[in-house]
């Protein structure tokens, strides 16, 4: 394929999280001119998440471990590596803008790990990563989704024709901060009300917790409790009931294809999908209310989209030359 390098690469792969950095290295084939990620990863690592710059350290520390699980001709092969970051990202500038959980300020990321690194770095936001995986490497094969991570948080990302929507400054995708509940429970963005205070992973948990006075493992174990216990069923139901909510307004401004629900609450499958689709039946009025369906890479979908991060950078470079 002429104006392309002949030899497909190796990338590195990384999911910035709260609490745990995700690493994997990934081969890549050409498809006709296009870059794409082929199969299983050839190596993962994992590290827990440090506060503040050292972040940039556990990275280099994770890619030195997946380098030498590599073979020498991967090895030789490694051409890019892409990081997907939690919290406000500019991309474009490739710095780490404010992350509280990670406690980073304005932080370059993309200069210090390329020379660490030796390869071009590409940057981008965590939920940003994993809704690209779901569109471009899941199974769903839908028009134009709005895929939501439901984790700790709430986030999401909207394609329209293809393309993610990323806002003025990167900053579209805060789903988790629509006002669900007005005058609701205090949220950590100094809001009240807003969709995540209670239907994230999180809040599920801690709301039942709440209610009934028993502690719980998570969410998860919230809804397996749902059959015989009628706070379970009601905390559950409130949840799946306040997505509908801020999906209403999202259908009415996006009408998006399907709504891709993921991130470890998306583990509950039909039981969350079924639920919010059936809530969203009921509340929708103007248009037709779109699939809600299950994100089907889980956990690592946020690995995967650094994974495409990084080959859309090095496709990019490839073009400009
Ligand atoms: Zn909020």
């Amino acid at each position: 394929v002429s104006g392309h390098q002949v030899v497909p690469p190796v990338v590195l792969a990384f999911d910035v999280g709260g609490t745990s950095i995700k690493a994997a290295a990934f081969d890549a084939a050409f498809d006709g001119s296009d870059l794409q990620l082929r199969g299983e990863p050839l190596a993962e690592a994992r590290r827990p998440s440090p506060q503040g710059p050292a972040v940039l350290d556990a990275i280099v520390e994770a890619a030195e471990e997946l380098r030498a699980a590599l073979d020498d001709d991967q090895r030789g092969r490694v051409a890019a590596a892409g990081v997907a970051m939690l919290g406000l990202v500019d991309v474009a500038g490739g710095r780490a803008r404010h992350s509280v959980n990670l406690d980073l300020h304005d932080l370059d990321v993309v200069t210090p790990l390329t020379e660490r690194l030796g390869v071009p770095v590409a940057l981008g936001h965590d939920v940003g990563a994993a809704g690209l995986a779901e569109y471009r490497v899941g199974s769903l094969r839908v028009d134009d989704p709005f895929v939501v991570v439901i984790g700790t948080g709430i986030a999401a990302v909207s394609f329209v024709d293809g393309r993610p929507i990323t806002g003025s400054g990167g900053q579209a995708g805060e789903f988790g901060h629509v006002v669900v509940r007005p005058g609701g429970r205090e949220c950590p963005c100094g809001g009240r009300g807003c969709l995540e205070t209670v239907a994230s992973a999180g809040a599920i948990a801690r709301i039942y917790e709440e209610r009934s006075g028993t502690p719980v493992a998570g969410a998860l174990d919230v809804l397996a409790r749902t059959g015989s216990d009628p706070v379970a069923a009601e905390v559950w139901d409130d949840a799946t009931s306040a997505l509908a909510d801020g999906l209403l307004t999202v259908c009415a401004l996006l009408a998006p294809g399907a709504i891709v629900l993921g991130g470890g609450l998306g583990e509950a499958g039909v039981a969350l999908t079924g639920r919010v689709q059936a809530h969203l039946k009921e509340r929708i009025h103007v248009g037709v209310a779109p699939p809600v369906l299950s994100a089907t890479l889980g956990s690592r979908a946020g690995v995967i989209g650094a994974a495409l991060i990084a080959l859309d950078a090095l496709d990019n470079l490839e073009r400009s030359r």
